[in-house]
């Protein structure tokens, strides 16, 4: 299965890197070609509104978009999860998404850099111990739809969710060295997917 990670702006190194020491042969895409020839797509943390202006400039926006919505399984990480999102509060004027995650997402939610935090994570799918989870100007999630599962929340506010092919989270899980997000990510939602397609 090729592993695809979006390289217009973002910590993609650091998701290529988590990929591959969990087996996959992942690769940085940025051309059409390269888009249209992966199995799994990684959407990295970074800024949403550049990513999407990007995608947007070198023609991409639709493709990622249709690709996306045709059930190629996604994991999108923080500005990830913004692009994914069907709506997205406090985005700035003309900010568009991907789509295909039946969420509203709330921008920059938890604060800005300053509030920056770290913290354990109790997350569904994920053994123990609990994760620990990187927030860096993060989005929450203020409601899912009806089959979107939660896996994680803080204070009430779901950070962590699967919408069948689609996992998203609000933190970043390649910056820490913990591979299990992106584990969980090749290991049951790829594998899914793959095995409902076949
Ligand atoms: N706040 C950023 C955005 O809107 C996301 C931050 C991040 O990915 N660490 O894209």
């Amino acid at each position: 299965m090729k592993v695809g990670v979006l390289a217009l702006q973002g910590d993609v190194r650091e998701h290529i890197l988590a990929l591959n020491e969990c087996g996959a042969s992942a690769q940085a895409v940025k051309t059409h070609d390269e888009i249209s020839s992966i199995d799994a797509l990684v959407i990295p943390g970074g800024e949403s509104t550049t990513i999407s202006k990007l995608a947007r400039s070198f023609n991409l926006f639709e493709l990622i978009s249709n690709r996306i919505l045709n059930g190629m399984p996604t994991y999108g990480s923080c500005a990830g999860l913004i692009l994914l999102a069907n709506k997205v509060e406090d985005a700035i004027v003309g900010q568009e998404s991907f789509g295909g995650l039946d969420v509203v997402a709330r921008r920059n939610a938890f604060g800005r850099q300053v509030d920056s935090f770290e913290m354990d994570l109790e997350i569904k799918g994920i053994s123990s111990p609990k994760f620990r989870a990187i927030f860096i100007r993060a989005p929450w999630i203020e409601s899912v739809g009806t089959k979107v599962e939660v896996l994680a929340q803080v204070d009430g506010r779901a950070v962590a969710v699967r919408d069948g092919h689609i996992l998203a989270t609000s933190f970043h899980p390649e910056l820490t060295g913990d591979n299990r997000i992106h584990r969980y990510f090749l290991d049951v939602v790829c594998k899914e997917v793959a095995k409902v397609s076949a």
